[in-house]
């Protein structure tokens, strides 16, 4: 949890970065890919099956990452848009990939993995829809969040994907009182990885609005440029995701009193070779 000192500059509320780049597959997303492998391997027989899922990126490296410690070989349906360096860890890590056809988005991912899943070799996790995901946050991001804030926050804002970060942090928080402010992206075609435009996309099953308090769109520019700042003045290297929960965070601190936590789900290196740096 880092202090945006010069972001945060002169708003009536405290302006905070929860960082989950330090995660040990570098995103959010290692909460959710092993509180789910965990409950497969409780609830079914894993030997000879191979763990399968659709996503953005990061719960790909992150399943890849859990497959390999807890020993199931992992495949990956993902669109072929991601940055470089996402692919290269998920292969690193040893997992398979079948990439679908970028322009149809993460929705293309999802339609490939459900195809595949009618294979009964595979055990297809499904972060979608599976109650794993927000549990993994309701057990561990909420808890730590209020800890980290010495019980004083009061609002947590946070990018929507599978929603599973909302959800499960939401059911932790709201009973002590804080305001979740959900971020989605302001249009269906938008270069925010790791988000979801509800509206025009497949709406995952674990997602309900009405865990949020306030919902709040950002615009890819907005995110980018606020990454940029994040860079320049806070230290602090992040990719659009993590830029537009901090743009939407500085909204929420600017005209409320408070502590205001951004919860920035990755790190920026993911997204070198992407033309946001060039
Ligand atoms: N930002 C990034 C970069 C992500 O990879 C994800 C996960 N898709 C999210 C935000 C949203 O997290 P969640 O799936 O928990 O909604």
């Amino acid at each position: 949890m880092v202090p945006l000192r010069r972001i945060g500059a002169g708003l009536r509320g405290e302006l905070w970065a929860k960082l989950e780049s330090f995660n040990p597959g570098g995103s959010v997303k290692d909460r959710a890919a092993l509180w789910m492998v965990l409950d497969a391997e409780q609830r079914l027989d894993l030997e000879g099956k191979t763990i399968l899922d659709a996503t953005s990126g990061n719960t790909g490296v992150a399943l890849a990452l859990v497959g390999a410690v807890r020993g199931h070989p992992v495949e990956l349906c993902m669109p072929d848009k991601l940055s470089v360096e996402r692919k290269r860890i998920v292969a690193a890590f040893g997992a398979t990939l079948t990439l679908t056809d970028p322009l149809d988005g993460s929705d293309g991912a999802i339609l490939a993995a459900r195809e595949k899943a009618k294979d009964p070799r595979y055990v297809y996790v499904d972060q979608y829809a599976n109650p794993a995901n927000p549990l993994a946050h309701e057990e561990t991001t909420g808890p730590e969040l209020w800890e980290q804030t010495g019980g004083r926050l009061t609002h947590l804002v946070a990018g929507v994907g599978t929603s599973g970060t909302v959800v499960g942090a939401s059911r932790a928080l709201r009973p002590k009182g804080v305001r979740i402010v959900a971020v989605q992206p302001d249009a269906a075609l938008h270069g925010i990885e790791g988000w979801k435009h509800m509206a025009t996309a497949i709406r995952p099953l674990i997602w309900d609005e009405a865990l949020a308090d306030d919902h709040r769109t950002i615009g890819t520019d907005a995110a980018i440029a606020m990454a940029k700042r994040l860079a320049r003045e806070e230290g602090i290297l992040s990719g659009p995701s993590g830029g537009g929960a901090v743009a939407a965070a500085l909204g929420v601190a600017r005209e409320q009193e408070g502590v205001v936590v951004a919860l920035l789900a990755d790190g920026g290196e993911r997204y070198l070779s992407t033309p946001m740096w060039e």
